[in-house]
C-alpha cells in the first residue's frame, strides 16, 4: 500500500486499506509527511510545520489533513499512556517497599453523570464553513479511527440538539465544528479550547465568504498554545493570505 511510505501509524494504514485507498493522492503525498514533521520552536516547545494548501474538493484533501492530525494524536496518546503506566509502577514499587498493597487504578468517570461533568478539552480542532461539510469530515474521521483504540471524534454543528452534542463532546480528542456553534459551546463553558494543539481551517475561502472572519480571529486567540495550523483553500487570494499571516507562523505553501 502506497500509504506505508508516508510514515503513518499502522492503525491508520489499516483504516485506509479498509476504505480501498491503495495510493495517496497528490495532495496527500505532499501534505502528510510535511505535516508530521516536528520542529523545536525558538522557545524550545514542540512545533509542527504550518501549512497553507491550495486544494479542490475531490482531491483527497480531507484525508490529507485528518491522517497527520490523527497520527500525532495517537503518538501523544501512546506517550501519555506510557507515562501514566510508569507512574503507576513507581507508586506500586514504593507501596511494596513499605509493605503496603499497590495503589488502586483510578476509575473512569461516567460522562452521563452530571456530578462528573467537565468541559470538553479536545487536542485537535477542524473548522468547516458549513454543517454539511463538517458532518462529512467527521464521518471521514470516524472511518479513519476505526482501528485506533480510544481516539474519539465529535461533531459540533448548528441545527442539532445541544444535549446530544454535549454528551458526545465529553472526552472527544478531535472536534469537527462550524465556528458559530463551537463558540456558543465555548461561551457556555461546555468546551475549552486551550488544550487544542492542532487547528485545521478547511475551505478557508468559503469561511470568509460566509462571514466567519471574526469567529476565526476568536478561535485563533482561544487556541494560542497550539503547535500547528493548517489552512486549506481553493485559492490563495490576497484576503486568504492575510488570514494566513494572522493565524500561522511561517507557513509552507503547498500548491496542487
Ligand atoms: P475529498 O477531496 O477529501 O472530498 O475526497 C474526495 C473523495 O476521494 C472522497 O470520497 C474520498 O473517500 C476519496 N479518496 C480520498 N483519498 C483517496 C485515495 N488515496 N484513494 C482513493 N480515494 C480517495
Amino acid at each position: 500500500n502506497g500509504f506505508v511510505k508516508l510514515g503513518l501509524a499502522p492503525e491508520l494504514i489499516a483504516a485506509v486499506e479498509d476504505l480501498g485507498f491503495t495510493q495517496p493522492t497528490t495532495v496527500q503525498e505532499q501534505v502528510i509527511p510535511r505535516a508530521m514533521t516536528a520542529s523545536g520552536g525558538a522557545d524550545g516547545a514542540t512545533r509542527f510545520v504550518d501549512l497553507m494548501v491550495s486544494s479542490q474538493t475531490g482531491s483527497g484533501k480531507t484525508a490529507a489533513f485528518l491522517l497527520p492530525v490523527l497520527h500525532t494524536l495517537l503518538q501523544r496518546q501512546a506517550e501519555a499512556e506510557a507515562a501514566s503506566k510508569a507512574e503507576f509502577q513507581r507508586l506500586a514499587a514504593e507501596a511494596a517497599a513499605r509493605g503496603e498493597a499497590p495503589p488502586k487504578k483510578p476509575k473512569r468517570k461516567d460522562p452521563t453523570n452530571s456530578r462528573h461533568f467537565k468541559a470538553a478539552t479536545p487536542g485537535a480542532l477542524i473548522l468547516c464553513p458549513t454543517r454539511e461539510l463538517a458532518q462529512q469530515v467527521a464521518h471521514d474521521a470516524i472511518d479513519l479511527v476505526k482501528h485506533c483504540r480510544g481516539l474519539r471524534i465529535a461533531n459540533v454543528v448548528g441545527g442539532m440538539p445541544y444535549q446530544l452534542q454535549i454528551a458526545k463532546l465529553q472526552n472527544a480528542d478531535l472536534v469537527v465544528a462550524t465556528p458559530g456553534r463551537l463558540l456558543d459551546l465555548q461561551r457556555s463553558m461546555q468546551i475549552k479550547l486551550d488544550q487544542v494543539k492542532f487547528l485545521v481551517v478547511d475551505e478557508a475561502d468559503r469561511m470568509l465568504d460566509l462571514g466567519f472572519s471574526d469567529d476565526l480571529a476568536e478561535v485563533n486567540q482561544l487556541t494560542i498554545e497550539r503547535q500547528q495550523t493548517m489552512m486549506f483553500s481553493a485559492t490563495f487570494a490576497p484576503r486568504i493570505q492575510q488570514l494566513a499571516q494572522r493565524v500561522m507562523r511561517e507557513p509552507q505553501r503547498v500548491t496542487i
